[in-house]
């Protein structure tokens, strides 16, 4: 998809949305590789030279998510990568696999989420 800035508000308001429904503080979103490699080494720190060749990437101890838009093809392949990432923040101890992927297909259904709290 071709970043403009229309499109750059509707996913941040996406990202406002399903952080509602899933209890999560908004996480800082960026959209480009650019975007990326300006953060601090710290923060992108594994996935920051590699993050282009996912569609989206989860940096969850800086609650900050990389959207590859350039890799996005369609409005549909937007929905689940955003919510996919936003799973990741709501479920952190949770990798990919059926459960997670039944989570995000009831998420895109609408299902929302009592905040997580960390176990102390
Ligand atoms: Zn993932």
């Amino acid at each position: 998809m071709k970043l403009d800035f229309s499109l750059r508000l509707r996913i941040l308001e996406k990202v406002g949305i399903y952080s509602n429904r899933f209890g999560i503080q908004e996480p800082k979103v960026l959209l480009t590789t650019r975007e990326v490699l300006d953060m601090p080494r710290e923060v992108t720190q594994g996935r920051r030279t590699s993050a282009y060749k996912y569609l989206g990437v989860s940096y969850l101890q800086h609650c900050l998510v990389f959207i590859n838009i350039k890799k996005i093809q369609d409005e549909k392949m937007l929905e689940n990568t955003v919510v996919h990432e936003l799973i990741h923040m709501r479920f952190p101890y949770l990798s990919h696999g059926k459960r997670f992927n039944k989570l995000v297909r009831r998420s895109l259904a609408g299902k929302t989420f009592a905040p997580y709290k960390k176990r102390k």
